[in-house]
């Protein structure tokens, strides 16, 4: 990286293209101030300063080219080191509109700025210390995070809570290794200047750690995209039926929310800030013509892929007897995924004969979902499994496939380091 594209002066939007109540362009190098003075004014066309302001401060003015004022804007001021960047920043809140950013951005490019790349303010705070690396991949997930528990996960790696356990690992790594090396220097005359088992115990205790980090990686990695969900039953159960239920009732959710634009991830589902998501959407769509068999074999690898599984019965075709059946068949497919039974279609018979009927299995939630009856206590239930998977955020959770695969590496060294200890190596 050469110095010149550290220095040189950044633009971009940073909020959505698009048409908004505001929009906010972002300068960030040496001349931001600079650059930005040389176009502010006052509303009568006096020039504004903007380099002997205090950084943190906000300025009215107008943004103009020789006698043409192109918009009204706040001007926010942040001079390094203290901002995102490092660098000298100004943030520029203009009206939201599509030509007034880009004329915004035309005229800061003419007076010396340059169209930034994608990530690069950020790999400017990177490069200038104000995140480490794996802050700057959580600034990526935060923006990105779309429930309550992303978002919480996302915010405390990049508030430094990752960065900050694998700085006291590798302190100990490092500890441990100056120790041996002591020893390797002195090795002719046979001293040991630190005792094998305090040596077993550190490396023993730092391994349990960097384990737990991986182990984490799968919970992670579950609140990063979702927790799968697998909806299985025979064909014509209502699968594609209860998975439109829940995907229209998510887009109306989603489109609800007024000038929104946000394309809808088709098998995306959150519920109370909880993030699900349906496996084999496209499957479901097409099972109605599958041939049985091939529907069963389909069904395992849905099952064996979730960590919920609902299976759909259709409370007219599917008898207890049955039922029961089929759940013992599943039972050995389900692994770590857990079965919720739901009856289908109580819209056409007597509830209570329903319920009478599968009375032996008492754990069953009763929908229709044609009807969209019973629909809120299922997913009031799956979040609640969701809760008792126990999953506590306030520990490091790993998110990053980069660094699962970094801290596995890390476990096989030191495993082979524990297996040199115990051979006195
Ligand atoms: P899939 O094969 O499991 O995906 O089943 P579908 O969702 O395609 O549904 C099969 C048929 O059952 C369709 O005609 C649906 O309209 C109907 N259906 C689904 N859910 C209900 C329900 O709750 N009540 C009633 N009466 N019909 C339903």
């Amino acid at each position: 990286m050469s110095n010149h594209l550290q220095t040189d002066t950044i633009v971009a939007l940073a909020t959505p293209q698009g048409i908004g109540a505001i929009g906010v362009i972002r300068l960030s190098g040496e001349k931001a101030i600079t650059i930005c003075e040389s176009v502010f004014a006052t509303k009568s066309l006096h020039k504004k300063n903007l380099e002997n302001k205090a950084s943190h401060t906000i300025h009215f003015g107008v943004i103009h080219e020789d006698d043409v004022i192109i918009d009204e804007v706040l001007v926010s001021l942040f001079k390094t080191p203290h901002s995102y960047t490092g660098e000298n920043t100004v943030e520029i809140s203009c009206h939201g509109s599509k030509f007034i950013q880009q004329q915004l951005i035309q005229l800061f490019i003419k007076h010396g700025a340059r169209m930034a790349n994608q990530g690069e303010f950020t790999l400017r705070a990177f490069l200038n210390g104000k995140l480490d690396l794996s802050q700057a991949e959580a600034v990526a997930d935060l923006i990105s995070s779309n429930s309550a528990t992303s978002h919480q996960v996302a915010m405390q790696q990049m508030r430094g809570g990752f960065s900050n356990k694998i700085k006291l690992l590798r302190q100990n790594l490092i500890d441990f290794a100056s120790l041996i090396e002591l020893e390797l220097d002195f090795s002719e005359e046979d001293v040991e200047f630190a005792d094998r088992t305090d040596l077993k115990n550190l490396v023993n205790s730092i391994q349990r750690i960097v384990q737990r980090l991986i182990d984490s990686f799968e919970v992670g990695n579950v609140i990063k995209n979702g927790i799968p969900v697998a909806i299985v039953g025979k064909p014509n159960a209502g699968k594609s039926t209860l998975l439109n239920v829940f995907l229209e009732e998510e887009r109306a959710i989603v489109s609800e929310i007024p000038g929104t634009t946000r394309d809808v991830i088709e098998d995306e589902l959150n519920i109370d800030g909880v993030l699900f998501r349906i496996i084999d959407t496209a499957g479901i769509r097409e099972t109605s013509d599958t041939i049985e068999s091939i529907g069963v074999v389909k069904t395992y690898e849905q099952i064996k892929r979730s960590s919920i599984a609902i299976y759909l019965v259709d409370v007219l075709k599917l008898s207890a007897t049955e039922l029961k059946k089929t759940v013992e068949e599943l039972k050995p497919h389900l692994n770590k995924s857990q079965l919720v039974l739901v009856a289908n279609k109580i819209d056409k018979e007597s509830i209570d004969h329903i319920k009478q009927c599968f009375s032996e299995f008492p754990e069953m939630l009763y929908i229709s979902a044609k009807e969209r009856i019973g629909i809120d206590e299922l997913k009031k239930h799956l979040v609640k499994l969701f809760d008792n998977q126990t999953i506590n955020i306030t520990e490091t959770i790993v998110t990053n496939v980069r660094h699962v695969e970094a801290l596995r590496h890390t476990n096989e060294a030191l495993l082979k380091v524990l297996e040199g200890l115990n051979n006195n190596v």
